[in-house]
């Protein structure tokens, strides 16, 4: 049966061809550098050619919005949505730099697969490893694609046994390098051993030339480099949909995103091997079917910085059926309607409100001053569905917080408590300080000053923050909470959800404690719960 929509369109075909995918990466590695190449295959971007080629490719756009203005194709500074062939991609943004915070990490609620980016001559880093272990846990599949393979790094093997070994995950190439990183010629297809050849053009920023061969001549071309590949490339295993989805196996491809190489490859397998939009469990552990009534959940908001215009956007992910701007939606939470009539803005394809969304889209309402992270929304009409809370992640940052005034300690509470609720901050309370000084929480320190403009002009409450030197969050048993008792470096305090942490300076201090005692467990906290 066809699911019907208000539009006519077909759902499911719209959801079929949807892809929502993110890239994880550490600073550095080349994700803005792959996100243009990745839209400049879009149908979008080769239309704002004319003004692309003009303008040559000097300098990355780092920012989305900048290259929204720039090539004309449609941003939000959460989703990026492009159309390849029949395909329909929403590349969702992991903020990075300075910018990571909880956010990054939501974003993985939010999407269905991901893409692992690497720098070849980094392999895995730190803040590659911490996205990922989300996406194990979260069960989101994950591509690989080795960055930079037109520069001097480590060989392709290494890297295969880095993911073996430290991630548990294996390799099954989808593309494998002619030509070791910094004498890079070409990709070698492991199955029909048909080879790309890539020139790079004089000035090194063009995009590189392309010529196919097939197995013979690629194999007379370039006898040694060649078989080498398909000698190394044997010794891993074909790729294979079923233990990729598992996440027990990653698609792997090599490349140079600056200059175009392996994107291709990599859109094909985001197309082949990357799963659609599909039934997504609600908090009662029914599937709520992609194909019935609109429904959705609040992955991030955007609250605008000026007071005068409260412009709060939710960014909501559609998990089934069909949104169309203006409709009346529930709240899932406490199932009161949710009017968009006039307060919602959907950012897709092109500046101009979009009308409909699908699902795996990301639409952006305006003004949604009653939203929080995590809140679900459904089609009133159609049956309830609550979409499970949105994971805590373990903190980095930390500060103590007091009311400035402290005749205003009513509202410092009742703010503190909503910014704990909407999951701004994490909200610590350590005996040594009560709470009237809880300790604020965070992966990013930006949600600091987010907290404390908010505080200010929002509670009317302003708020005093004096820097702690923790860097880490582990788990305390009890019989650490008194092991730990009276030792320097480290402070106790607990969450409202009933978690009791310790707070540490360092590893090192973790590891100074776990050597002098033992016993200690101080586990660490799951990437997501
Ligand atoms: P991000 O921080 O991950 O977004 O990284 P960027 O996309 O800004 O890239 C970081 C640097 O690496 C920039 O100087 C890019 O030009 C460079 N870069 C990105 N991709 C490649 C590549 O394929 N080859 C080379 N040689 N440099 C690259």
């Amino acid at each position: 049966m066809t699911a019907t929509t208000t539009t006519g369109a077909d759902l499911a075909l719209e959801t079929r061809r949807r892809r929502s995918i993110a890239v994880i990466s550490h600073p550095d590695a080349g994700k803005s550098t792959l996100t243009e190449a990745l839209a400049l295959h879009a149908r979008a971007i080769t239309e704002a050619g004319a003004v692309h080629g003009k303008q040559g490719r000097d300098g990355v756009v780092s920012d989305w919005l900048e290259m929204e203005q720039k090539r004309g194709i449609s941003i939000t500074s959460a989703a990026l949505q492009f159309e390849v062939d029949d395909l329909v991609i929403n590349l969702l943004d992991t903020p990075g730099h300075a910018d990571f915070s909880e956010d990054t990490y939501r974003v993985l609620t939010a999407v269905d697969a991901a893409v692992m980016l690497l720098d070849s001559a980094k392999g895995l880093e730190p803040q590659t490893l911490k996205l990922f272990e989300v996406c194990r846990r979260r069960g989101i599949p994950v591509i690989t694609f080795v960055n930079k393979w037109d520069r001097p790094g480590r060989t392709a093997l290494e890297l295969c046994d880095e993911l073996e070994q430290r991630i548990q995950l294996r390799p099954t190439p989808v593309t494998w390098p002619v030509g070791e990183a910094g004498n890079f010629r070409g990709l070698l297809d492991p199955v029909t051993e048909e080879v790309t050849l890539y020139r790079r053009a004089p000035g090194g920023a063009a995009l590189a030339e392309e010529e196919h061969l097939g197995a013979d001549a690629a194999r007379s071309a370039l006898p040694e480099l060649v078989e080498e590949a398909v000698d190394s490339v044997g010794l891993l295993d074909a790729v294979d949909r079923e233990s990729f989805l598992a996440g027990t196996t990653t698609p792997l491809l090599f490349g140079a995103a600056l200059a175009n190489i392996g994107v291709r490859q990599l859109l094909d397998v985001v197309g082949t091997l990357a799963p659609a939009p599909d039934d997504r469990p609600g908090l009662d552990g029914a599937p709520r079917p992609v194909d019935a009534p609109f429904s959705g959940f609040v992955f991030k908001m955007q609250a605008g910085m000026d007071t005068k215009h409260r412009d709060h956007v939710a960014f909501v992910r559609v998990c089934s059926g069909e949104f169309q701007r203006g409709m009346v939606v529930t709240h899932g939470q406490t199932r009161r309607p949710f009017a968009t009539k006039y307060a919602l803005s959907v950012f897709g394809r092109s500046r101009d409100t979009i009308e409909t969304a699908y699902p795996g889209d990301v639409v952006g309402l305006v003004n949604a001053t009653n939203l929080a992270v995590g809140d679900s929304l459904y089609d009133g009409g159609g049956p309830p569905v609550v979409f499970p809370p949105m994971p805590v992640f373990a903190p980095e940052h930390f500060v103590a917080a007091r009311a400035a005034d402290p005749g205003r300690s009513k509202q410092f509470r009742k703010g503190i408590a909503q910014l704990e609720q909407e999951g701004v901050v994490q909200v610590l309370v350590s005996e040594a300080r009560g709470d009237g000084s809880p300790i604020l929480a965070a992966v990013g320190p930006l949600q600091f000053e987010v907290a404390t403009f908010r505080m200010e002009h929002e509670f009317n409450a302003p708020i005093r923050v004096d820097q702690l030197s923790y860097s880490i969050a582990r788990l305390a048993t009890p019989e650490d909470v008194q092991a730990l008792a009276g030792r320097a470096g480290v402070e106790i305090a607990r969450r409202a959800d009933g978690v009791t942490l310790a707070l540490l300076e360092s590893v090192w201090r973790l590891r100074a404690l776990q050597r002098d005692n033992p016993e200690l467990s101080l586990e660490p906290l799951p990437a997501g719960t």
